[in-house]
C-alpha cells in the first residue's frame, strides 16, 4: 500500500491503485471474483473523502477500513458451539475426504481439554469399515472412547444407540461422525437428514476442505439447503492456503465459520477468528494464533523451572531438548512456519522437513549428563567424540553449540523484560 504514503486525504486517485492491490490479494487468496469486486467497491465508497487523522497515514487508514470490512464479511466475532443438552449432540457433515473424521477427533480433544467435558465419538459410516477403524485410531490417540457396531447397518439406529450409550456412561458431549461421499448425492443427504431428525443435534457442523476453492462453495450450498447447518469447519488451512474460501462460503450460505483445521495432528485446530483470517488473507500472517498456540502447549511448571535455571546460569542441553519437544508438540514445522507473516508465499513448494530436529537430538543424546548440564566442558576432544557418536560432523556440533549459546542469551534477555521487545521485533 506504498502508493498512499504521505497523502493527507484519501482521494479517488490514490484509492484506485490501492483497491487494485487489495483485489489482487483477494483473488490470490481464492476469493470468488464477483465477491472481490463488490468488496473493493464497498471499501472505495467508505474510504473516499475521509480525512486522515494526524496519527494515521492514509495507507494505514485504508488498510484498517479493508480489514474491518473483511472481518465483518466473515462474521465479526468468533462464535462457539452449542453445548447445551445432556448430552450435547454435535453432528458432523461433509464430503468424503474433507477431513470430517480427523476433525471429529480434534474437536473431541479440544473439548476434553476444557476439563468439564467428557466426549464420546460415534462412528456412523456403515459403508466403509475402514472409516470406523480410522475413528478408533483417532480416539485411541487422544484417549476418547469411540462407540461403533459393525453389525448394525442402519446409521440412524447407530446414532441413536450412540447417544443412549453416552447417557448411560456419563458422557456430556456426543460427536457423531457420518458417512460422506465423493460428491453431493441424494442418498447421503437423505441419510444425514434422517440422523438429524432422530437425534436432534444442538449443533450441526459442515466440514469442508479449504483447498477446493469454488467447489467448496457449491458443496456448502448443497449441504446447507438440505441440513440448514449451524456452522462451518474449514480444514487444510495449513501452509500456503490463504483462506479466501472463508469469505466465499460465508457470503453464499451466511453461516458462521467456527473452526479451522491447520494440519493432520490432533492439536491442529483453532477457533475461527474473523479478524485474524482477515489479516491472513491480506497477507499479514497469523501471528496471534501462533502465539496463542505456543502458550497453550507451554507447560507452565516447566517454564518456571527453566526460568530459575536461566537466572542461575544453569540452563543446559537437557532443557534445550525439552524445549524442542515442546515446539514439536505444537504441530508440524510446516504448519508453524506457514503462520508467520509472509512465510506462506516464500515457502510455496518448499519441503520443510519435520526431521529437522533429528540431528540436534542425536548430538544431545551423545553427550554425557555432565556435558549436557555444563556445556562449557565441551572441548575439541569431547566434540570429536560426540560427532562420531551421533553420526554427525564437528561442524554440526559447533553449529548446535552456537545456536544453544544464542538461545541462552536470548532467554536471558527475555527475562529482563525483553519479551515485549521480542514481540515488537516479530511484528515489524
Ligand atoms: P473424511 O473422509 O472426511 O473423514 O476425511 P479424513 O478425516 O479421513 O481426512 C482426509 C485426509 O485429509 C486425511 O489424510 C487427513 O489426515 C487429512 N486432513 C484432515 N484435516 C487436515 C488438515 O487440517 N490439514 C491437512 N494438511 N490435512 C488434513
Amino acid at each position: 500500500m506504498h502508493v498512499l504514503r504521505g497523502h493527507g486525504q484519501i482521494t479517488e486517485i490514490n484509492v484506485a491503485e490501492t483497491t487494485k492491490e487489495i483485489r489482487r490479494a483477494l483473488l490470490d487468496a481464492d476469493v470468488n471474483f464477483k465477491i472481490a469486486k463488490e468488496f473493493t467497491n464497498t471499501v472505495k465508497e467508505k474510504a473516499i473523502g475521509q480525512n486522515v487523522l494526524t496519527t494515521l497515514q492514509p495507507g494505514q487508514l485504508l488498510t484498517k477500513i479493508v480489514k474491518d470490512e473483511l472481518t465483518q464479511l466473515m462474521g465479526g466475532e468468533a462464535e462457539g458451539v452449542d453445548l447445551q443438552g445432556s448430552p450435547a449432540v454435535i453432528l458432523m457433515s461433509g464430503l468424503q475426504g474433507s477431513g470430517k473424521t480427523t476433525f471429529s477427533g480434534k474437536l473431541a480433544n479440544f473439548l476434553k481439554s476444557k476439563k468439564t467435558k467428557n466426549p464420546l465419538l460415534v462412528a456412523c459410516d456403515v459403508y466403509r469399515p475402514a472409516a470406523i477403524d480410522q475413528l478408533h485410531v483417532v480416539g485411541d490417540q487422544i484417549g476418547v472412547p469411540v462407540f461403533s457396531d459393525k453389525e448394525v447397518k442402519d446409521p440412524v439406529q447407530l446414532a441413536k444407540a450412540g447417544v443412549a450409550h453416552a447417557k448411560q456412561n456419563g458422557h456430556n458431549v456426543v460427536i457423531i461422525d457420518t458417512a460422506g461421499r465423493l460428491a453431493v448425492d441424494e442418498q447421503m443427504m437423505t441419510e444425514i437428514s434422517n440422523i438429524r431428525d432422530a437425534v436432534s443435534p444442538g449443533e450441526i457442523l459442515f466440514v469442508v476442505d479449504a483447498m477446493t476453492g469454488q467447489d467448496a462453495v457449491n458443496t456448502a450450498k448443497a449441504f446447507n439447503d438440505v441440513l440448514d447447518f449451524d456452522g462451518v469447519v474449514l480444514t487444510k488451512l495449513d501452509g500456503d492456503t490463504r483462506g479466501g474460501a472463508a469469505i466465499s462460503i460465508k457470503s453464499v450460505v451466511d453461516k458462521p465459520i467456527k473452526f479451522i483445521g491447520t494440519g493432520e495432528k490432533m492439536e491442529a485446530i483453532d477457533v475461527f477468528h474473523p479478524s485474524r483470517m482477515a489479516d491472513r488473507i491480506l497477507g499479514m500472517g497469523d501471528v496471534v494464533s501462533l502465539v496463542e498456540r505456543a502458550q497453550e502447549q507451554f507447560d507452565e511448571e516447566q517454564a518456571r523451572k527453566i526460568q530459575k535455571k536461566i537466572a542461575k546460569n544453569r540452563f543446559g542441553f537437557d532443557d534445550f531438548l525439552s524445549q524442542i519437544h515442546q515446539i514439536k508438540k505444537m504441530g508440524s514445522m510446516k504448519d508453524l512456519v506457514g503462520m508467520l507473516p509472509g512465510a506462506g508465499k516464500a515457502l510455496k513448494g518448499m519441503d520443510i522437513d519435520d526431521d529437522a530436529f533429528k540431528h540436534i537430538e542425536a548430538i544431545i543424546y551423545s553427550m554425557t549428563p555432565d556435558e549436557r548440564s555444563n556445556p562449557s566442558l565441551l572441548d575439541a576432544r569431547r566434540k570429536r567424540r560426540i560427532a562420531a557418536g551421533s553420526g554427525t560432523s564437528i561442524q554440526e556440533v559447533n553449529q548446535l553449540l552456537k545456536q544453544f549459546n544464542q538461545m541462552s542469551k536470548m532467554m536471558k534477555m527475555m527475562q529482563g523484560g525483553g519479551g515485549k521487545k521480542m514481540m515488537q521485533m516479530m511484528q515489524n
